[in-house]
């Protein structure tokens, strides 16, 4: 077989009025390169026609290589299945909704040449996004970048260029709870941003709802960072600090005669807080602990309903 010297990895779900135009354009930026490529396009349990639309398109372009999922299993996981079946000596990975312009990969392509192994598209300017959106996205780099063990580069989404030699790393790192961008730093290598502008959808709208994007964050978090487990500790110290110093000084009031800690107001608030306190804590272990529980499981990362032969 030849050797292919690009893949483009795009998870779909539900982008029927965006499929066509995607290909299109990857088509035109990819035969600039004058190289092989491929585009593996992974439908992550898509229900409005988008998964036969891959296969037709398929069927018409070698390019493209279609990777059916049993079921939606998430952004995250569908990247992961594109880049298990890639060839490529580059990898890129990128939205299908055409937020990521296709031009850029050239740009990617260019610093990959000049011999770095990631080159991240940082986004300087979003467009057609809502504010709170944006204010939650700049909020969520801002607190992943301090708290989180890596160098997580701010405003940089998925969209990357990682040579072989990564993605292979990539590949053996079986995590569930995946969150790829925090993976390709932790990697190391040559590492490198390009400043791109973000566009708005080219169509429909997103499927990141809030609910998809916490759950984002919070595997962020828990796969990098004990910051979290560790504030309980916190919390407990200055707890107790406050106890050791609060202890003498109310106990010598009483003895002196002094009225000013008495009822259960105070009582109510030391056992409240506290409560909570605790609760929180509990909560933050159980984070940690369903993610232990669901490596524990060894199940697989997700289920093919077709996939290509690999090789
Ligand atoms: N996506 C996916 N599975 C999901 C959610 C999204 O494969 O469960 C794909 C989606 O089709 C798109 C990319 O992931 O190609 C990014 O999603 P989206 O544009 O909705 O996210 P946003 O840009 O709004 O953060
Ligand atoms: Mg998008």
């Amino acid at each position: 077989m030849t050797k292919i010297t690009y893949s483009i990895v795009a998870p779909i779900y539900n982008e029927i009025e965006i499929i066509d135009e995607f290909c299109k354009r990857i088509n035109a930026v990819m035969d600039a390169t004058g190289e092989t490529w491929e585009l593996v396009l992974v439908s992550d349990g898509s229900t409005d026609g988008s998964t036969e639309r891959i296969r037709e398109l398929a069927a018409a372009d070698e390019h493209i290589r279609p990777v059916i999922f049993a079921r939606n299993f998430g952004h995250q996981i569908a990247v992961t299945a594109g880049l298990d079946y890639t060839r490529g000596e580059a990898v890129t990975i990128i939205d299908a909704d055409l937020q990521d312009p296709p031009e850029v990969i050239l740009d990617l392509i260019e610093k990959w040449k000049e011999g770095y192994q990631v080159v991240y598209a940082v986004r300087s300017e979003r467009e057609g996004e809502s504010w709170f959106k944006k204010f939650t996205a700049s909020l969520f780099y801002r607190i992943i970048y301090k708290i989180t063990d890596v160098e997580i580069p701010l405003d940089t989404g998925d969209f990357r260029l990682l040579d072989r030699k990564v993605v292979d790393v990539m590949n053996s790192m079986r995590e569930k709870h995946r969150f790829l961008r925090g993976m390709s730093s932790w990697i190391g290598y040559k590492q490198i941003g390009v400043e791109y502008k973000r566009a708005a959808r080219f169509a429909g709208e997103t499927k990141y709802p809030f609910k998809k994007m916490l759950q984002l964050a919070l595997n962020a978090v828990t796969s990098f960072s004990y910051f979290p487990l560790q504030v309980a500790s916190y919390f407990g110290f200055f707890s107790a600090g406050i106890a050791i110093i609060a202890i003498p000084v109310v106990a010598i009031l009483r003895i002196t005669g002094s009225h000013f800690f008495e009822g259960q107001t105070t009582t109510l608030i030391a056992v409240l807080f506290l409560g909570g306190v605790q609760l929180i804590s509990l909560g933050i272990l159980g984070e940690y602990i369903g993610r232990l529980y669901d490596e524990a499981k060894g199940r697989p990362l997700y289920i093919v309903s077709e996939a290509p032969e690999n090789g």
